[in-house]
């Protein structure tokens, strides 16, 4: 939940977008070109027109230039598409959108699941079926009047599959837990083609390495999982100058402390001084509380009265909303952009830690740090459901930081790192365990998430489903 993304918004409409790009020097294998003739789904190769739309990322610093960008019509369809890339020595990638996108894709089969759009809510059951190609904002819509929530993000445009088995943390997730961990079944074709039902009963060991894992495993088509029970809500965010920042940032974690199943999350962002930003952020360095509480706006008045007592808001979008309404609320970005991020844990949050926190934000600021978001963990987050459950098991660590530098030039981006490193140093001065791999960001891989135990069990069953290696994730084992 980000106060400032429809501004960001804004921004990217005025701003030249570079999209980064190298030349091409590939060859197309012939059972890849072949595929334009035995599928009915589009096959996009690199001499096509439309590469570069169909390759292009929601992150635009990825230059990514797969060996060909298919669109599988079926099941069916989907097995061709592994056996040519196989049979043509190339990995195969499923990618919805590209907000996770964190590599070049070479020699590798881009699938987008743009098909599989089901969309089934069982409101007796609290079960939803969610196709692969089913991003959250037609899941939230789909959930309005039921009384029922899904643990999903805040963002409309991410996928409901890439997020719900790479961890998921949900403004929900206090109350309920990581998405992952509500996951129920998962319908995938394998590397051998093989379609399989993976469930607790049927190859736990799978069904373990796929809530939190990733994209690993297969070519996922459907998802099942838990919903949950959240009649009314409210919640938003409230943005104040950055000179309370530090009131702001220990009034969000005394919040969270608090109430162990409100959905909160402190911000620190730096506005450009730009004619086209709204007059009360416009040139402002600000920060802010976003919070979701499960109840209506009686029961959410003390936490509204704390909010409102820090001092005068720039901006105060507090209310009480719907479920459908939960992408508006938190208004982030949906429209691509050029980002490069980092994220972390981190331990202890008092008004020591605020401070420091809000020191390294401003060192960042000076070198082109754009935002920052802190989100409180605890509640359900922390709660072991038993070690072979998931592979994302338990949390610990009390907050969870993630930031980013919006890269619109490559000089820019070639500052990303000078601009990251005091939220770095600030995390290394205050270390815990523990990460949400959706939460990783650029460069990164499983083992900037998972313990050394982990990694041997991912591992061990990614060479059972996929000796050879075909399907390739984003947050690749090391
Ligand atoms: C603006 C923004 C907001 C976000 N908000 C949140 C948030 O609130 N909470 C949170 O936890 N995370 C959040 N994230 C992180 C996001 O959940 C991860 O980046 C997630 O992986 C995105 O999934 P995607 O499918 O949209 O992205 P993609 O980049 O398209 O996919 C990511 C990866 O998922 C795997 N994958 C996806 N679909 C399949 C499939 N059908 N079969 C096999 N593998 C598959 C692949 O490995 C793929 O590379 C956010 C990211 C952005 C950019």
């Amino acid at each position: 939940m980000s106060v400032g993304g429809a501004i960001v918004r804004g921004i990217l409409r005025f701003h030249p977008i570079v999209v980064w790009s190298s030349p091409v020097s590939s060859s197309t294998p012939p059972a890849i070109t072949e595929l334009q003739h035995t599928i009915s789904g589009a096959v996009v190769l690199p001499d096509d027109s439309g590469y570069d739309d169909a390759r292009e990322a929601w992150n635009l610093t990825v230059d990514q230039r797969p060996t060909a960008v298919v669109t599988p019509a079926d099941v069916a369809e989907v097995r061709t598409v592994i056996a040519a890339a196989a049979a043509s020595g190339l990995g195969v990638t499923v990618q919805p959108n590209g907000h996770g996108a964190n590599g070049s894709l070479d020699g590798v089969v881009l699938v987008r699941p743009t098909a599989f759009d089901e969309l089934v809510i069982d409101t007796d059951a609290r079960t939803a079926r969610v196709g692969a190609g089913v991003n959250w904002g037609r899941v939230l819509t789909a959930l309005d009047g039921t009384g029922l929530v899904a643990l999903a993000g805040s963002n409309p445009e991410v996928n409901a599959v890439g997020y719900s088995i790479a961890g998921g943390h949900s403004m929900f997730s206090r109350a309920y837990g990581l998405a992952s961990r509500s996951v129920t079944a998962v319908e995938l074709v394998d590397a051998s083609g093989e379609l399989r039902r993976v469930t607790a009963d049927a190859d736990s060991e799978l069904f373990w390495a796929l809530r939190g894992g990733g994209g690993l495993f297969g070519v996922i088509t459907a998802i099942e999982f838990t919903l949950y029970p959240a009649d009314q809500l409210f919640g938003g965010g409230i943005i104040f100058p950055i000179g309370l920042g530090i009131d702001v940032v220990t009034a969000g974690f005394e919040l969270g402390a608090s109430d162990p199943a409100l959905g909160i999350d402190v911000g620190l962002a730096r506005f450009p001084d730009m004619p086209q930003l709204p007059e009360p952020l416009r040139g402002q360095t600000v920060a802010s509380v976003s919070f979701l509480h499960i109840g209506d706006a009686a029961s959410a008045a003390p936490i509204v009265e704390r909010l409102r007592a820090i001092g005068t808001p720039l901006l105060d979008g507090l209310r009480e909303f719907t479920i459908g309404d939960l992408a508006a609320v938190a208004a982030e970005p949906t429209d691509p952009m050029p980002t490069i991020d980092w994220g972390g844990t981190v331990d202890g949050f008092d008004r020591v830690t605020a401070t420091e926190l809000v020191g390294a934000f401003l060192a960042g600021v000076q070198a082109g740090l754009s935002r920052v978001s802190v989100r409180v963990l605890g509640g359900n987050i922390a709660a072991n459901p038993g070690i072979d459950d998931a592979a994302i098991g338990a949390i610990t660590a009390p907050a969870l930081i993630s930031s980013g530098v919006l890269a619109f030039t490559p000089e820019m981006a070639a500052g990303a790192d000078a601009a990251l490193q005091p939220l770095r140093d600030f995390a290394a001065a205050h270390p815990t365990s523990g990460m949400v791999p959706s939460f990783l960001g650029s460069g990164t891989g499983l083992a900037d998430a998972f313990d050394d135990a982990s990694l041997a069990r991912l591992r061990a069953v990614k060479e059972r489903v996929d000796p050879n290696g075909v399907i390739r994730s984003n947050r690749p084992l090391p």
